[in-house]
């Protein structure tokens, strides 16, 4: 056994702040315990000292904070090389920037590469686990989730799953999407600290074949994660409206693929309509009815899994995980708040 000790200020949780107000846990003077490389004990320094091994170091940190590691709940790796690339939506960012970038993993050195760039960066910033996006290829996933394995970190991760409205070159195809997934959760769900995640980009890149494909998967697998988007954009809200006509909102498309019970208690009021020009007139009503409806949104994904949002708005975020209300566990490797950002050589200028 080998017993290490830091002794610096600490915050850890006891349970999750957005449900109690004590969970939150701050000890000025505080003392952290590792053995063979895992917390065996955290508190206050003068209650712990005296379980410190005779002869176990202590480093003196105590102008440092000493926090859990962060857990990233909504990042895709293969946009490590363009990150801040500028343009005025989501959809011609998509076309200028993401899908060229997202191409390049044909190519399992450049996936390999990137994973370990992206990976020893998470870890730098203090980031011990995520839930990950990769590309259409399977090899994407494999080479995260090797990369995530060799560094003992937990990572939740899916192959994007995406068969029309994108480029020829990233497409796949729904039996294809659903039997490479089952092949890489046969390889990875569960296999150590790794976690899979099914991961249709979102609403616009998939068939309805596809996302139903998707769902008796996830109905195979009442452990797996499922991760997408919805709602980031109003161009894009426009789009999987007149695609998907006759669904409550954005996402009860989801709900309707994924979990099939809620979709018949779903109160269907036309999201096709309220998105029509020839609607105009009553645009303050709908206008209404669509915050109305957000706040709905907002309500289900609390309800489905006490995930809250990724960012701010009602934007990037775990749609659910199989209604299990799993978590991620929080782990307590050192995550000081102290790191530097390493940038590589930009893509795009
Ligand atoms: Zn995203």
């Amino acid at each position: 056994m080998t017993q290490s000790a830091f002794r610096a200020q600490l915050l850890t949780f006891n349970g999750d702040p957005a449900q109690s107000s004590n969970a939150a846990v701050f000890n000025e003077d505080g003392l952290l315990i590792v053995e063979d490389g895992h917390v065996v004990a955290a508190g206050v320094y003068a209650a712990l000292a005296s379980q410190l091994a005779p002869g176990t170091h202590v480093e003196e940190m105590r102008d440092k904070l000493i926090v859990p590691g962060f857990i990233d709940t909504h990042i895709h790796y293969p946009q490590t090389d363009m990150i801040a690339s500028p343009a005025p939506g989501l959809l011609p960012w998509l076309e200028t920037y993401t899908f060229p970038i997202e191409r390049r993993f044909t190519d399992p050195a450049y996936a390999r590469d990137t994973a370990s760039f992206f990976v020893d960066e998470l870890l730098a910033s203090g980031t011990t686990t995520a839930l990950v996006y990769c590309t259409v290829h399977k090899e994407s996933a494999d080479a995260l989730f090797t990369r995530s394995e060799a560094r003992n970190l937990r990572m939740v991760v899916g192959k994007v799953l995406m068969d029309r409205n994108c480029p020829e070159f990233l497409r796949d195809t729904a039996q294809s999407g659903y039997d490479d997934s089952a092949e890489l959760i046969g390889r990875w769900h569960n296999r150590g600290r790794q976690m899979y995640a099914l991961t249709p980009r979102f609403a616009l890149t998939s068939t309805e074949a596809q996302l139903e494909a998707c769902g008796v998967l996830a109905g195979k697998h009442p452990d797996i994660f499922i991760q997408s988007h919805v709602a980031e954009n109003h161009d894009e809200v426009k789009w999987v409206a007149d695609l998907f006509p006759g669904h409550r909102s954005y996402l009860d498309i989801y709900d309707g693929w994924f979990h099939p019970p809620f979709r018949a208690a779903a109160t269907p009021t036309g999201f096709r309509a309220r998105a029509s020009p020839r609607r105009a007139a009553t645009e303050n009503a709908q206008h209404v009815r669509v915050r109305e409806q957000a706040q709905h949104d907002r309500e289900r994904v609390r309800e489905v899994n006490g995930v809250r949002h990724a960012h701010g708005a009602f934007a990037e975020q775990v749609v659910r995980d199989r209604f299990a209300a799993r978590r991620v566990p929080v782990e307590h490797p050192l995550g000081v708040l102290e790191f530097e950002q390493r940038v590589r050589q930009p893509t795009f200028g």
